[in-house]
């Protein structure tokens, strides 16, 4: 438990800052900050934490990135990852686009999840937003479900006069194929001119929208996991659709049960906090996990209440470089 009484169980690694795509939101243009390589955490490193992290009593695991599908030994992370004792379930954050031949390698080594981001369904302005080609996106969206994991949801985020036409179709998308997405909330989690107030697209706002076209129905608290999303089921389109709302939901991280390891083995409490403990230092400095269960231990400690989004929160490491 941290210090405000709730139960940390859940850690999110990134397991690389490099990115195939160019999110308009979440890497600065021109981004040349990348991490060096030997900074990375190895496969042997993100064991070791994830053992010491199971046997704390973590049970779900998150591996995202910049991309985690460009790093090579991704389903030997996996596959090892599903081995350890305590691990009860490992989701993958990926963009999809490499989806198409990794889902069932990826399903075969024991990942139990995935959350694909789909920011539109209009190529044009899919390549506007991310730089990507949506053909690959769409073709690892039908492989992820063919491979049978336990849950694929969708993603998102939702930039006002870039891709807010895109709602309604990403909605009926859906719906077609029985799968969740949520709309989330712009963060300033990438460089100060990314989050402005006039593409700021709240998800009060969504869900305006959407009831001009459909009936909400809100689903339990806590539908579909411990996930920040509210979630609601259309009752015409039979969609299930969750809003992330970062920033203008009251008590959004009341519920909070997460740390985050960034590829350059840093230990972050809180996303919208800079704190971050060094745990590659000692990973390689100390041969007891004593040691990194320590640093675990007071990373829950100084998780802070609430995210500082809403206080003038200045980003200094963009998130690809955090880990999503
Ligand atoms: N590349 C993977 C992906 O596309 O999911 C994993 C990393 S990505 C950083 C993880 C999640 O963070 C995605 O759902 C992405 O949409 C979200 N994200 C990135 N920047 C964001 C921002 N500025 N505000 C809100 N969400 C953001």
């Amino acid at each position: 438990m941290d210090p405000f009484g709730r139960t940390i169980d859940y850690l999110r690694i990134s397991v690389t800052d490099r990115c195939n795509e160019r999110c308009l939101y979440c890497m600065p243009e021109g981004y040349k900050g990348w991490e060096s390589k030997p900074d990375h955490l190895t496969v042997d490193e993100i064991l070791r934490v994830v053992r010491v992290a199971a046997g704390m009593g973590f049970r779900k695991f998150r591996l995202t990135g910049g991309e985690p599908l460009v790093r090579r030994d991704v389903i030997e992370i996996v596959r090892s990852m599903a081995a350890i004792p305590g691990v009860e379930r490992i989701g993958l954050s990926t963009n999809g686009t490499r989806l198409a031949t990794l889902a069932q390698p990826l399903r075969a080594a024991g990942l139990s999840t995935v959350n694909l981001s789909l920011d539109a369904l209009d190529a044009a302005i899919y390549r506007r937003v991310t730089g990507g080609d949506l053909n690959s996106v769409l073709a690892g969206i039908r492989a992820a479900v063919a491979a049978g994991f336990d849950r694929v949801k969708l993603n998102c985020v939702l930039m006002r006069g870039v891709n807010e036409p895109e709602i309604w179709p990403l909605v009926l998308f859906a719906a077609e194929h029985g799968l969740p997405l949520r709309f989330i909330e712009l963060m300033p989690v990438t460089s100060a001119d990314v989050l402005t107030e006039a593409n700021f697209f709240p998800v009060t706002e969504a869900m305006r929208l959407l009831t001009e076209r459909d009936e909400l129905e809100a689903q339990p608290s806590h539908y579909l996991g411990w996930g920040p999303a509210k979630y609601y089921r259309l009752q015409r389109t039979g969609a299930l659709v969750g809003f992330i709302g970062a920033l203008t939901t009251p008590h959004f991280c009341e519920t909070c049960n997460k740390l985050r390891l960034t590829a350059d083995g840093k230990i972050r409490p809180c996303l919208g906090d800079h704190g971050e403990l060094d745990l590659r230092e000692t990973l390689r400095a100390a041969p007891s996990d004593e040691a990194v269960r320590e640093v675990l231990l007071a990373a829950l400690r100084r998780k802070p209440l609430e995210h500082g989004f809403g206080k003038q929160y200045q980003p200094c490491r963009p998130m690809t470089a955090i880990g999503g």
